[in-house]
């Protein structure tokens, strides 16, 4: 049976790429049956009726999901940050990194509006300091077009989702590469007057060799779901060091001979990053219990 991947997902029809044909395709009952719904993003197995229809016979296990926008197996969601306007925030970019990193999706950082800025020390500081955790961080300007290369390399055989506060330049960095796209740029989507389970429309498009989600993710920044003992996985630099922890299950606060609190003392890693995931904790804590 022939597999694809489905892009778009409208009234009833899932649109299944499979190479370079789209095929139309319909699921039979067997979805309801087990309670899964088809999600853009999921791999399947179809059944071809001719050369532009099919059914959908099954669906592959997901390797990770997003609820907004509603898409699956996600190899990477790229964090758009502008230099200025908005500025650029540590806080903000550690909370998506957080959210990011506890779906196990691979997190890349984009700069955009770097011609905003001449240079501007304390950001090539955050850049460097974020390199150093890891983490690729790619520098763009959809005005001068530079960095816009290397973002394509990174979207290559890869399907992304972009991600960041409104107005950083989302839309104009995916029209920048895919200027056939014509995106609106600032577009404010609404969900009013839609039913409560309705799902958004949302769909993969092909960009720089890659599929790239048109709808931008993570609309909700709470830790719903997240531990006060996982956070500190959610900050490679911690977790790299955890081990060396005195007490098995450290979280970093008050326990003795903490590796990472010793690594914060002899600024190995960043104070702030540090700063963040003690927020981060108390925010968890004050989480009133959901039932
Ligand atoms: P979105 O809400 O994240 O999709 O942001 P938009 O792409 O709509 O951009 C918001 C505003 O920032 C628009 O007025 C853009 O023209 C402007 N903008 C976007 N990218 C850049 C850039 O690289 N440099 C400059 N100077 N302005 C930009
Ligand atoms: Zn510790």
């Amino acid at each position: 049976m022939p597999t694809g991947k489905i892009i778009k997902a409208l009234s009833g029809f899932y649109y299944v790429l499979d190479g370079k044909e789209t095929i139309q395709c319909r699921g039979r009952g067997v979805f309801r049956k087990r309670n899964i719904t088809p999600l853009v993003g999921d791999y399947v197995e179809y059944e071809a009726e001719n050369d532009k229809e099919g059914y959908i016979l099954s669906i592959d296990e997901r390797k990770n999901d997003l609820i907004r926008p509603p898409v699956a197996n996600i190899d990477q969601a790229v964090l758009v940050f502008s230099a200025a306007e908005p500025a650029f925030s540590t806080t903000l970019l550690d909370r998506f990194l957080v959210l990011i990193e506890s779906k196990n999706i691979e997190p890349v950082i984009c700069l955009t509006k770097m011609d905003l800025l001449n240079g501007s020390e304390e950001l090539a500081q955050y850049v460097s300091d974020y390199r150093n955790i890891g983490y690729t961080v790619i520098e763009t300007s959809s005005e001068t077009f530079n960095g816009l290369e290397a973002l394509a390399q990174h979207l290559n055989e890869k399907t992304s989702v972009f991600a960041g506060q409104s107005g950083v330049g989302k839309s104009s960095l995916l029209n920048a590469i895919r200027p056939d796209l014509a995106l609106k740029t600032n577009e404010i989507s609404n969900s009013l007057g839609r039913g409560k389970h309705t799902t958004r429309h949302v769909e993969l498009i092909p960009a720089a060799g890659g599929l790239v989600a048109d709808t931008p993710g993570f609309s909700s920044l709470d830790f719903d779901g997240i531990e006060i003992e996982e956070l500190s996985s959610c900050f490679p630099e911690m977790a790299a060091r955890s081990s060396s922890c005195k007490f098995r299950g450290c979280i970093h606060l008050n326990e003795p001979k903490c590796a990472v609190k010793k690594a914060v003392e002899e600024g190995e890693i960043p104070s702030y990053r540090y700063e963040h995931y003690l927020q981060f904790i108390e925010e968890i804590k004050e989480r009133k219990p959901r039932y």
